[in-house]
């Protein structure tokens, strides 16, 4: 299927626009995501239509905290990846083996609104694998979902270019970003990226005006020193605004890391505080259940607003309102 984003080379080569990486591609080859490919000097996406995964989603687990909380996406995953992280939860389908052929099954991009909707979904959530490497799933299914009424999100790692950011600029409502690191060489080493363009990423992001929540993974040992934690936690209140959410989530051995050290309950506390002290009003505490990182405090009078166990949510009063001193919470909350 015809891919977007490219620009012809001399030479029946394609240079694709899609991710910074900026893959230039000989006839027959394809890019790093394993999933965009040079066919006689024309780039195809070999996802376009090729769906991984489609299951019904509380929004919390994207997560998503103040994005429609309590409601239902529909979340859809395609495959491949930009990056290579050695902890992927998903690898079997963020990682392609290079011999072009994609795990999934065909369903056509303008079906998906239908299956959200017959779910009872409010959105249509783009995750499991990177949004990014299957843009043009993305760009039609996202474009008929916001036509039937739908929220659109993505879940990403945020090594996108602007071209696909602001292709993509109507037709999606909120996002979650990973922020891995404030470390380029972990971003090189773990994953095979870079820093400064996931740190660019989410400031357009917040620029164009999409619900942003950001996500780090506390790996033992690679990324959780309190200076780091403190770097991350800094960067979003003064960058991103101290109204995001971030989201420390624990680490449970997986792909390259299997063997690994799960990241401790204490750890992920002592997270949340340097957020807090950093000056974010909203840290949450993901993959590990925790009395402290669980609930919406008011910023104002820090009451309760929203209680939450595993992924069901507790409201009080009106959605997005603190019921004691009444200030409204920064979010999309119906
Ligand atoms: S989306 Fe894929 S092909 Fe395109 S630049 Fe990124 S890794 Fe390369």
């Amino acid at each position: 299927m015809a891919a977007m984003l490219w620009d012809p080379l001399p030479g029946n080569q394609v240079r694709c626009r899609l991710c910074p990486h900026g893959c230039t591609i000989r006839k027959g080859q394809t890019g790093l995501c394993g999933v965009r490919s040079n066919l006689n000097g024309d780039m195809v996406s070999l996802v376009r239509d090729v769906v991984s995964s489609c299951q019904l989603d509380p929004v919390e687990k994207k997560p998503l905290y103040h994005y429609l909380p309590g409601s239902k996406t529909f979340s859809v995953g395609s495959a491949g990846c930009n990056f290579r992280c050695r902890f992927c939860q998903n690898c079997q389908i963020s990682q392609m083996s290079g011999d072009g052929i994609v795990p999934g099954k065909r369903i056509a991009p303008d079906k998906l609104w239908q299956l959200a909707l017959q779910h009872k979904a409010r959105s249509v959530a783009f995750t499991y694998n990177e949004p990014t490497v299957f843009f043009e799933l993305v760009h039609e299914a996202a474009a008929q979902a916001k036509a039937h009424g739908l929220g659109v999100i993505l879940v990403s790692n945020g090594f996108m270019s602007d071209a696909c950011l602001y292709a993509l600029q109507r037709r999606v409502d909120a996002v979650n970003i990973d922020l891995k690191s404030f470390r380029d060489d972990f971003y090189r080493e773990f994953c095979g990226g870079r820093l400064q363009p996931v740190l660019d990423t989410l400031k357009t992001v917040k620029a164009l005006g999409w619900w942003l929540e950001v996500t780090t993974l506390v790996i033992p040992g690679c990324n959780d020193s309190p200076a780091e934690l403190q770097e991350i936690a800094h960067f979003i209140c003064t960058e991103l605004g101290p109204d995001t959410p971030w989201h420390v989530t624990a680490f449970h051995g997986a792909y390259k890391m299997v063997d690994h050290p799960p990241t401790p309950l204490p750890k992920l506390e002592e997270a949340w505080r340097i957020g807090r002290e950093a000056g974010l009003h909203h840290v949450y505490i993901g993959n590990l259940p925790s009395l402290l990182g669980s609930s919406t405090l008011c910023p104002n009078c820090h009451g309760v607003v929203m209680d939450r166990q595993g992924w069901q949510v507790k409201r009080r009063g009106t959605p997005g309102q603190c019921p004691a001193c009444k200030t409204q919470l920064a979010g999309v909350w119906r």
